[in-house]
């Protein structure tokens, strides 16, 4: 039987374990500071526990360990993108963000995906794995130790439906969260879904002060289940009013991701659609040009569509951003490096 990954243990569950193996629950802060402020690789590295202890960690349990395959650093921007063995050829991929305000990492959730939207590269070859969550936080980790540079905010938009991995993108918040480790804030963490309705309520319950993303794409249910598998299970109404709920029972502001599709979801009508349906909700319109992935042929919305799609919702006092479009050079988007790379088209 596999052992247990240790990274991927809350303090609390590592506490428990090691009551169990007969050790003082002070062990376990010290042991998760190794793991998660020191990022240490193996047991090895933990000088201050004894040896007797070491080889008793090591009997019992392994460290996740993810190995860079290969890093792109954009020429346009401040964005590196790193492709992750995570163990039998498995690759994922995260992206590194500098902004003004500080560094943020994209991380993936899972390796694949098996949501089925039509535009996006993760799913095009389905579900490989969930990532446990010392994989999530380890593509941190890694991406610092490679940079050097601190790393205050994170965004679970890589690859895979983080709400399909519940538990363990629960114990990942945890863990970064957590003083013990990188004491990253709940605020600076934003946590994007397709819409799993049942888990946006689930989420609610446990009152997390991170963002919530919606993946809206679309005003209505005929254009979202075009685009959108997932939008035959939930409709549209459903999965804003989980959305305009969550808002007010966090306070958190909830964002809407909307990707531009040309001639799809990209109209003036369209825009007042969306409009009519977010109107007097406390949430924020993130519009992307869409990336182009060749299995899906769909192109990106004119400049101009663009932004006559904005000035429409923000006539309705809806609060609106165009996002850039960072490391476009480097595929910086949306699983296409991990496909190209899994194809063949890269290296
Ligand atoms: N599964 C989650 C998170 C991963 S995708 C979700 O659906 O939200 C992160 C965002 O990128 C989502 O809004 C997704 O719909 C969007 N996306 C995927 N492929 C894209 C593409 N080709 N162009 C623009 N946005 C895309």
């Amino acid at each position: 039987m596999e052992k247990t990954d240790i990274r991927s243990l809350t303090l609390e569950c590592l506490q428990k374990r090691l009551e169990e193996l007969g050790e003082k629950s002070f062990r376990a802060k010290q042991i998760f500071s190794w793991l998660h402020a020191r990022q240490c690789e193996s047991f090895d590295e933990m000088t201050d526990i004894s040896k007797t202890l070491r080889s008793k960690l090591a009997e019992e349990f392994r460290i996740s360990n993810l190995k860079i395959v290969e890093v792109f650093r954009s020429s346009e921007d401040n964005t590196t993108k790193y492709l992750f063995d995570i163990g039998n050829n498995t690759i994922i991929e995260s992206v590194f963000m500098q902004y003004e305000y500080g560094n943020a990492v994209c991380v993936s959730s899972q390796a694949g995906c098996r949501m089925g939207c039509s535009f996006c590269a993760s799913t095009v070859d389905g579900l490989e794995r969930n990532l446990l969550a010392g994989e999530i936080a380890d593509q941190i980790y890694k991406i610092h130790k490679d940079t050097g540079q601190r790393i205050s905010n994170i965004v679970i938009m890589g690859s895979g439906e983080p709400l399909d991995n519940y538990d363990n993108v629960i114990d990942f918040l945890n863990i970064i969260n957590s003083d013990k480790g990188l004491g990253i804030g709940m605020r600076h963490i934003t946590l994007s879904t397709c819409g799993l309705v049942d888990k946006i309520y689930q989420l609610m319950e446990l009152r997390l002060q991170i963002t919530l993303a919606i993946s809206l794409h679309a005003p209505n249910d005929e254009i979202r289940q075009r685009l959108m598998p997932i939008a035959k299970r939930y409709s549209i109404t459903e999965v804003i009013k989980a959305a305009k709920t969550y808002a007010d029972v966090t306070k958190r502001r909830v964002t809407y991701e909307y990707s531009l599709i040309k001639g799809i979801n990209d109209s003036r009508e369209n825009a007042g659609e969306l409009a009519s349906r977010l109107h007097g909700s406390m949430c924020h319109v993130n519009l992307i040009p869409v990336n182009d992935v060749k299995e899906s042929g769909y192109v990106r919305s004119s400049e101009d569509n663009i932004r006559a799609f904005a000035s429409v919702l923000e006539d309705n006092s809806i609060e609106v951003t165009v996002r850039r479009r960072l490391g476009s050079d480097i595929n910086a988007a949306c699983g296409q490096l991990r496909k190209r790379y899994k194809d063949n088209e890269v290296l």
